[in-house]
């Protein structure tokens, strides 16, 4: 009631496409929310996201929800979710993502989810990390439990856009690493991020969890763009 009544003086507008949200909507228009450019990666043995990691690292699967398109509905969400602390929308994606892959045999044998983290100066700057009311959702829905304290990041790196994939490499090859004991050996670790680009950060995330032994890495972001 009061937040129908807040919706009439304060409307809503869709994290989509900033039309006003109808009384029954929640975050998304349901327009955006019928033309998501989902990429139906889990139907897809070798889809863009697991050929990205060809020949690099070995992985379980590879996945990612949608895609992302320059001036797109991917790039408002992720945007509104990175940037203006619109953390729900996270929340939405991941519980509408883990319902598509209840059917997808592989993701039950993940054993942990570890978002990508951000530099800790970076964390105390927005005040959280965007991709974990995402791993949350997922992991809730899927009843996966999520371990934020196994990947570190040890150094700042700058935005490195215009760099070549080499170069990105060398910068990024020290700023990630492990902390983990015995009891997290021999599991699943479902690695996610916002956006796979270059997949250059989330091979090295993937690396420093190959470190622990016996440990299998499956790789899961919330758009996929072509690098
Ligand atoms: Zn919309």
């Amino acid at each position: 009631m009061l937040k129908n009544l807040l919706k009439l003086f304060f409307p809503e507008t869709c994290c989509g496409c900033n039309s006003l949200l109808l009384f029954n909507e929640v975050l998304i228009c349901f327009k955006c929310r019928h033309d998501l450019p989902l990429t139906y990666h889990h139907e897809i043995p070798h889809n863009d996201t697991i050929k990205k990691f060809y020949g690099l690292i070995p992985l379980e699967f590879g996945l990612s929800m949608l895609y992302f398109h320059h001036g797109g509905i991917a790039q408002e969400l992720i945007h509104n979710l990175k940037y203006r602390n619109q953390q729900n929308i996270g929340s939405l994606l991941g519980e509408l993502y883990a319902k598509d892959l209840q059917n997808f045999e592989p993701i039950h044998t993940v054993t942990e989810i570890v978002p990508v983290p951000l530099h800790p100066k970076k964390l105390k700057e927005r005040g959280y990390n965007q991709v974990d009311s995402f791993c949350e959702s997922i992991g809730t829905h899927l009843q996966i439990p999520v371990n934020k304290n196994l990947l570190l990041r040890t150094q700042y790196n700058k935005t490195q856009t215009k760099k070549n994939r080499e170069a990105r490499q060398q910068l990024t090859r020290a700023i990630f690493d492990v902390n983990f004991s015995t009891k997290d050996e021999n599991k699943h670790f479902l690695l996610v991020d916002d956006v796979i680009t270059t997949g250059s950060t989330l091979e090295i995330c993937a690396k420093a969890l190959l470190k622990i032994p016996n440990a299998k890495v499956s790789i899961l972001t919330i758009a996929y763009t072509q690098s």
